[in-house]
């Protein structure tokens, strides 16, 4: 698929490490559905550094309600990049962060909801 021209190569490493995250986490969704929308459950965090592996806790029901907008992301607390992200909600044990920009677009494409 293609990338909009005009974004840089880094902030597309980026976007692409954070939609990669997502893709796994779609599949722990997957199984913790079967224990209950409001029972915490481990997802990776989702941000844009390739070497975090850091998980984070929250329920079912929440991730489901981040992943309605295929620009947003669960990140822990502080793991956000101001130059490709806005801050959408702070809670105690996680951030949800929206993509701006072409890099919105283009996470919306890599989305596997959207294929
Ligand atoms: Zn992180």
């Amino acid at each position: 698929m293609a990338y909009p021209a005009g974004v840089d190569e880094r902030e597309r490493r980026m976007a692409q490490n954070e939609a990669l995250f997502r893709e796994v986490n779609e599949r722990v969704q997957t199984l913790a559905h079967q224990l209950g929308p409001g029972v915490p459950y481990e997802f990776l965090c989702e941000c844009a550094n390739a070497d975090c592996t850091f998980r984070l806790r929250l329920p079912v029901s929440v991730y489901e309600s981040v992943r309605a907008d295929p620009q947003q992301f669960v990140v822990l607390p502080l793991h956000y990049t101001p130059e490709v992200e806005e801050l959408v909600a702070e809670e105690e044990t996680y951030w949800v962060v929206r993509k701006t920009g072409e890099a919105g677009e283009y996470v919306e494409q890599l989305d596997p909801r959207s294929r």
